[in-house]
């Protein structure tokens, strides 16, 4: 393997929250977007790869939405990742990529297992939650589509498979946002000092704030570490207890949250170990909740009128 300061790093996804975070503190890499080529079809990305010579490939790009979002298009949800991933690998085995790091989900893990923080040998102990059964499906073929490559030609292929993020470059739109910037925005937007969220509240969750993963990434480039990994913070949050972080972070500790009964509580609980990477990056430090969305909001705030634009694209 080249120096670092020589290696071509190419990302795929480069104009998503993840690839915003990495490009910030990766800056000379070069990154893609669906403009540059639209990754479901093969010859594209044959045509990528050819004309960047890539040392690294981090693989970012995927169809990711909501909950609403994946229920309504199953179909869109399978395909898409599932060519997306599948050229993307093909390609960089044909073209000789010495290095991919592609990005999983821990919402991909199995929707119940018997014993929780979840280690990375238990992907495929069961079948993932319906809400995003096909997404789930699609990523765990990515993982064995590089386990197969690493068993059968011994590539230094790796794959990490961090929990939901937040961050200032998520989609601050109603439906296209995740559980922490929606809440963010719910929470900047009250106007009654009131805000109701789905369910009862008791669901357990980890959020990461996306500079951590862009973090992990660099990483494992520089370092050379190979494998696969759960990415999370340490614990796991209820619901209402990320959503009284997140009260106190924007400074609204008066704010009352009302909970909706009436609508689904979604998986109970996915959290992950992530023992295993903090072994192998040796004093690696998540950013607190509180600190993240402090961090995120202010950033936000600073562009105010197109944080509350956004809304009614
Ligand atoms: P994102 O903000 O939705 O960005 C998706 C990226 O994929 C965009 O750059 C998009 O390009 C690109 N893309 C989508 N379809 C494409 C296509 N057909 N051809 C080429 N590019 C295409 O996603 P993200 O949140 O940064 O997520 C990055 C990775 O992390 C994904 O693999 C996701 O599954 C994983 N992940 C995300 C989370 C989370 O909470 N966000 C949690 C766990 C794992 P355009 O901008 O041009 O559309």
């Amino acid at each position: 393997m080249k120096e670092n300061k020589d290696l071509k790093i190419l990302v795929t996804g480069g104009s998503g929250l993840v690839g915003k975070h990495l490009k910030d503190i990766l800056p000379n890499a070069t990154y893609l977007s669906s403009k540059d080529a639209d990754l479901t079809r093969i010859n594209e990305v044959y045509g990528l790869i050819v004309k960047y010579k890539p040392d690294v490939v981090v693989h970012l790009a995927a169809r990711v939405g909501g909950i609403l979002d994946n229920v309504k298009h199953p179909v869109n949800y399978l395909e898409e990742n599932i060519m997306m991933n599948a050229n993307v690998l093909k390609a960089c085995h044909d073209c000789g990529v010495e290095k991919v790091i592609a990005i999983l989900s821990t919402c991909i893990f199995p929707d119940v297992v018997d014993s929780y923080p979840m280690k990375e040998s238990q992907l495929f102990d069961g079948p993932p939650t319906p809400s995003n059964f096909s997404y789930g499906l699609a990523k765990r073929c990515m993982a064995a589509h590089i386990d197969s490559y690493v068993s059968q030609y011994n590539k230094a292929w790796s794959y990490l498979i961090p929990c939901n993020l937040y961050g200032e470059y998520d989609k601050y739109t109603e439906h296209n946002s995740h559980f922490v910037s929606a809440l963010i925005k719910k929470i900047h937007d009250s106007v009654d000092n009131k805000i109701t969220l789905w369910g009862d509240g008791t669901p357990m969750r980890q959020f990461m704030y996306g500079g951590d993963l862009a973090r992990v990434i660099k990483t494992m480039i520089e370092k050379n570490i190979i494998g696969n990994f759960n990415v999370a913070p340490e614990g796991v949050l209820t619901i209402d207890g990320i959503a009284q972080i997140a009260k106190s972070a924007l400074g609204k500790n008066d704010l009352k949250i009302e909970y909706d009964l009436t609508k689904p509580n979604g998986q109970y609980r996915k959290d992950v170990d992530s023992s295993k990477l903090l072994e192998a990056l040796n004093g690696f430090e998540f950013t607190p909740l509180h600190e993240g969305i402090e961090k995120t909001y202010n950033k936000i705030k600073g562009k105010d009128p197109l944080f509350r634009v956004v809304e009614h694209e």
